[in-house]
C-alpha cells in the first residue's frame, strides 16, 4: 500500500486546491482536511464557532488565527490523521497560523507544502464561473456542471455560486493572500520545504506534476538514508 503523506497545498483562491487535494487524498488515502469546508460546515450548524465566522467568510475576511487553529489542532490530533496524514487545504493563511501549525505537527513535522502557481487572471476567471454543491462541496463551473440541473452528481445537493465568489469579495479575498499568505512562500522556502508546481493545464496533468514533486522528495529521501 501507498504511504500517507503530510502534506499542506498552497495557493491563490482558485488555484485548484480543492480540486487537487480531493485527488491527493485518494491518491495518498488521507484525509482532506480543508478549514474552508469546516468552517462553511459550523456555519450551516450554526455552531457558536459557525456564528461567529459566517459575516466574516462573507465579506472575505480571514477568521482569527486563534479560532482556526484550535479547530485545526483538533482535526489534527485525531487518529485518522496522527496516523497516515493529511492533505492541508486553506492552512496556514498567516504566519502566525504556520507557526502554530508547526507545533501542532510535532514530533513529525510536514514532509512537502505545494505551492500551486497560476496567473491572477486566470483564477479571476475560474472563481466567476465555478459553482459548488452545499451539501458536500464538491467542485464544478459553468463550463462543467453537473449531470442533472445543477444536482451534485455526487450526492444530489443543490450546486450553487458560493457567497463569496461575487467580484467584489474575489477582490477582497485575492488582496488579502498576497499580504497575508504569499509571505508563506519564503517562509517555507527557508525551512527546504516548498515545492513550487504549475496549477495551469488540466486537473489530470497538475496532479502528475503534484505527485511527481512529492515521490522525488521521498527518492531523496531515501538516497539520504532517511
Ligand atoms: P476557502 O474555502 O479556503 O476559500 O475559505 C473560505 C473562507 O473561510 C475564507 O475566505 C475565510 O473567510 C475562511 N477561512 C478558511 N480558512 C481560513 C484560515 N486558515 N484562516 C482564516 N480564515 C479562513
Amino acid at each position: 500500500m501507498i504511504s500517507g503523506v503530510r502534506l499542506v497545498v498552497l495557493g491563490k483562491q482558485g488555484a485548484g486546491k480543492g480540486t487537487q487535494c480531493v485527488r491527493l487524498s485518494h491518491h495518498y488515502v488521507v484525509p482532506h482536511v480543508s478549514t474552508g469546508d469546516m468552517l462553511r460546515s459550523e456555519v450551516k450548524s450554526r455552531s457558536p464557532l459557525g456564528q461567529r465566522a459566517h459575516s466574516l467568510m462573507e465579506q472575505g475576511e480571514l477568521i482569527p488565527d486563534e479560532m482556526v487553529m484550535e479547530m485545526v489542532g483538533a482535526r489534527l490530533s485525531e487518529r485518522d490523521t496522527t496516523g497516515r496524514g493529511f492533505v492541508l487545504d486553506g492552512c496556514p493563511r498567516t504566519t502566525v497560523q504556520a507557526e502554530s501549525l508547526d507545533a501542532i505537527v510535532q514530533p513529525f513535522g510536514l514532509d512537502i507544502v505545494i505551492n500551486l502557481q497560476v496567473p491572477t487572471n486566470l483564477v479571476m476567471k475560474r472563481l466567476a464561473s465555478r459553482r459548488v454543491c452545499v451539501d458536500c462541496g464538491a467542485n464544478y463551473s459553468t463550463a462543467a456542471p453537473p449531470l442533472v440541473n445543477w444536482t451534485c452528481d455526487v450526492c444530489g445537493g443543490e450546486v450553487v455560486q458560493r457567497d463569496d465568489d461575487t467580484e467584489e469579495v474575489i477582490e477582497r479575498r485575492l488582496n488579502l493572500y498576497e499580504e497575508e499568505t504569499a509571505p508563506l512562500l519564503d517562509w517555507y522556502k527557508a525551512r527546504d520545504l516548498l515545492a513550487e508546481i504549475n496549477g495551469t493545464g488540466s486537473p489530470d496533468a497538475v496532479t502528475r506534476r503534484v505527485v511527481g514533486a512529492i515521490d522525488t522528495l521521498r527518492r531523496k529521501m531515501k538516497g539520504d538514508g532517511a
